[in-house]
């Protein structure tokens, strides 16, 4: 067969297996997608743009219940650029990745200030904002102005990898190139927002990572993974992050009824949020009352404690850091001298219930009956 003949079938065979993934794609969508979230179907870029930073890094299940209070809290995006920096915090809190919560503040207030409160309504225009990565901005584009941008999460990716037996991993540039070349190949440009949705929810639902449904699949008899029996192979995983080890003791002084907390200000993690007294050591520390003791004295002016309280040690994983965590409470009795390390603010038990903690302060305070 002459070569450009054989070129033409390819195209044609290319063409053809696009348009039917399309096709099985959308019937499915339209008969059997049956996924529900508060946000499908939402056309205004605001509240988009909240479900997809609120949903980076986070489960639709977890993420839902923040969505609902922060449309209840600011029905708007001027609401939002308007609102004090601790009351979002504090919605904010348990949600992790605080930078996206930074940014999300950050952009609120650049659209309210620069663009009366309306979003741009380009990709380019959209990517440039602060949080606002490719894949938000494909979200935004299509869902919201009918946009040809694919939207690339980690549902479509396992589907695309699975179905186009593709052996690259997406953590990759390789893979990121060749993962975005074939989504744009593959994107209904008529409907760029009713597939990229279509594709997530399949992923979701169907394709997922654990036990996906390939009994049934509309995709059961062209899916590669599938035909080879190599499901569980696919996506191809990149190698592990090495985690960076952190050992933070916090001191939860007391004093009359009120605590001490300061403010995280460092580019740092959980940056904004508040914490008690924190004291970081580059390796584990042994703590014992003696110890505590002596740290005490060579670190402040001398004061009289009525008791000392060392919690056990905790451990929490982030995606680059393991933080070991221990928690020492301290009574002091006499009172409380100036001390320039004591810069944060000495607030009640119950205004604890109000301030924007990280994540493992605020199960420590909900499992722990502090002596305060
Ligand atoms: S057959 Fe299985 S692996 Fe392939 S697309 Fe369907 S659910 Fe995913």
């Amino acid at each position: 067969m002459p070569i450009f003949s054989k070129t033409v079938k390819l195209i044609q065979l290319c063409i053809m297996k696009k348009i039917a993934f399309q096709r099985r794609l959308l019937k499915w969508h339209k008969e059997q997608n049956l996924r529900q979230m508060p946000w499908k179907g939402e056309k205004d870029p605001y509240k988009v743009w909240l479900s997809e930073i609120i949903l980076q890094q986070t489960r639709v299940e977890q993420g839902m219940a923040y969505y609902q209070n922060f449309t209840q809290a600011f029905p708007n995006i001027q609401s939002l650029a308007n609102a004090h920096e601790d009351t979002v915090y504090k919605l904010w809190e348990g949600l992790g990745y605080y930078s996206r919560c930074k940014n999300m503040l950050k952009t609120a207030r650049l659209i309210t200030l620069e663009n009366k409160g309306k979003f741009p309504d380009t990709y380019d225009g959209l990517v440039k904002l602060p949080g606002i990565g490719p894949y938000t901005a494909a979200a935004i584009a299509s869902f919201c102005f009918s946009l040809p941008y694919p939207v690339m999460d980690g549902n479509v990716f396992r589907v695309l990898a699975r179905v186009f037996k593709i052996n690259l991993s997406s953590g990759t540039s390789e893979g990121k190139k060749y993962f975005s070349q074939l989504a744009g190949d593959l994107l209904d440009h008529q409907k760029p927002g009713l597939y990229n949705q279509a594709l997530m929810d399949f992923g979701a639902t169907v394709c997922k990572h654990a036990l996906p449904l390939c009994v049934g699949c509309i995709f059961q008899n062209s899916c590669g993974a599938y035909l080879e029996n190599k499901v569980s192979d696919y996506p191809v995983k990149s190698k592990k992050i090495k985690l960076k080890e952190r050992w933070f003791t916090w001191f939860i002084f007391c004093h009359r009824g009120k605590i001490y907390i300061q403010k995280r200000t460092s580019k740092d993690i959980w940056e904004n949020l508040f914490e008690f007294y924190l004291l970081e050591t580059n390796q584990s520390k042994d703590w014992s009352e003696k110890a505590v003791m002596k740290w005490l004295a060579s670190e402040f002016e001398s004061m009289e404690l009525s008791a000392i309280r060392i919690y056990p040690a905790q451990t929490q994983k982030l995606t680059h850091q393991l933080i070991h965590a221990r928690f020492i409470e301290i009574m002091i009795q006499s009172p409380i001298k100036p001390q320039k390390q004591f810069k944060g603010n000495w607030v009640s038990r119950k205004q604890l219930d109000h301030t924007g903690f990280p994540a493992m302060i605020r199960n420590f305070l909900e499992k722990s009956i502090m002596l305060s």
